[in-house]
């Protein structure tokens, strides 16, 4: 099972990246024609999901997650003050599965692979499986 992956560097505390041509690369490099790809964020406070990158609904998202974790006193803060990060990655979860056909990621007209970056700036890896089938 061809494991690929790439890093990455956050540049906010908060903030969501197109990762689709990364990940399309490495499933390029993978050379599997059909088959499955896992996208993985190997972190506890960054995530990864599917949907439309368009910039309204990117900050919509954000306000989201922030409405969802924020205003709150969480005991995981007392350890490390991210607790709003690690909760909201894993209301989101942490990985995506998507179909590959003809050597290209299966995604619908407006769908790519956003990486959602909960407590940046940081280095990130994303893991990329290519499962063919
Ligand atoms: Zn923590």
């Amino acid at each position: 099972m061809p494991v690929h992956g790439f890093h990455t560097r956050t540049a906010s505390h908060r903030e969501i990246v197109d990762i689709t041509n990364r990940v399309q690369q490495a499933v390029g490099e993978a050379n599997c024609a059909e088959g499955l790809v896992c996208v993985t964020a190997s972190h506890c406070t960054c995530t990864v999901y599917v949907n439309e990158n368009e910039s309204s609904l990117v900050a919509d998202t954000l306000e989201l997650i922030s409405k969802l974790t924020s205003d709150r006193s969480w005991r995981h803060d007392r350890i490390d003050d991210n607790a709003a990060a690690h909760l909201a990655a894993s209301v989101l979860g942490n990985s995506v599965c998507l179909p590959i056909s003809g050597g290209q990621i299966e995604l619908g007209t407006w769908q790519r692979i956003m990486l959602v970056e909960l407590d940046g700036p940081r280095d990130r890896r994303v893991t990329v499986t290519v499962i063919p089938g």
